[in-house]
């Protein structure tokens, strides 16, 4: 795979790739052809957000780690109220946040390198993302019967 000139075009599905900046379909399979400068502005905003997402949710993972070991430490001022099943679910709602920030740095990170999206990484990032929502659901359930 090799640099691509950032004013370039390329086909996402055949990988077809044109100086030509204007827009177009690809002469191979007629998929629309997508602006490079585009693909690796996106992949910015990815890579932005993931890191946001690994710092923020990393940050309040060792906050909460540092209540629930203090909790019920003599002149502790803050405890951890809920029992192991609220744990459990707060530390997997945890790792399935930072996984998905860090598949979004990776996509990111791809596209900015080679000016389009990695399929895999894709599919990874928008499959956590789903999972996420049904964790975030099943959590709220959960939560409110407690
Ligand atoms: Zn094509």
């Amino acid at each position: 795979m090799s640099h691509v000139p950032s004013d370039a075009r390329i086909c996402f599905r055949c990988g077809y790739t044109t100086p030509d900046a204007a827009p177009g379909t690809c002469p191979r399979c007629g998929e629309l052809l997508r602006g490079v400068r585009r693909v690796r502005a996106l992949g910015w905003v990815l890579l932005a957000l993931g890191a946001i997402l690994v710092v923020g949710v990393g940050t309040i993972a060792v906050i909460v780690t540092n209540i629930v070991l203090h909790t019920g430490a003599p002149g502790a001022t803050t405890g951890f109220e809920g029992g192991a099943g609220v744990l459990l679910l707060t530390y997997t709602l945890f790792a399935v946040i930072i996984s998905f920030g860090a598949a979004s740095v990776a996509s990111g990170v791809w596209q900015i390198r080679y000016g389009r999206p990695n399929r895999k990484l894709m599919f990874v990032v928008l499959g956590i993302g789903f999972g996420l929502l049904i964790a975030g659901r099943i959590a709220r359930v959960l939560l409110h019967h407690w």
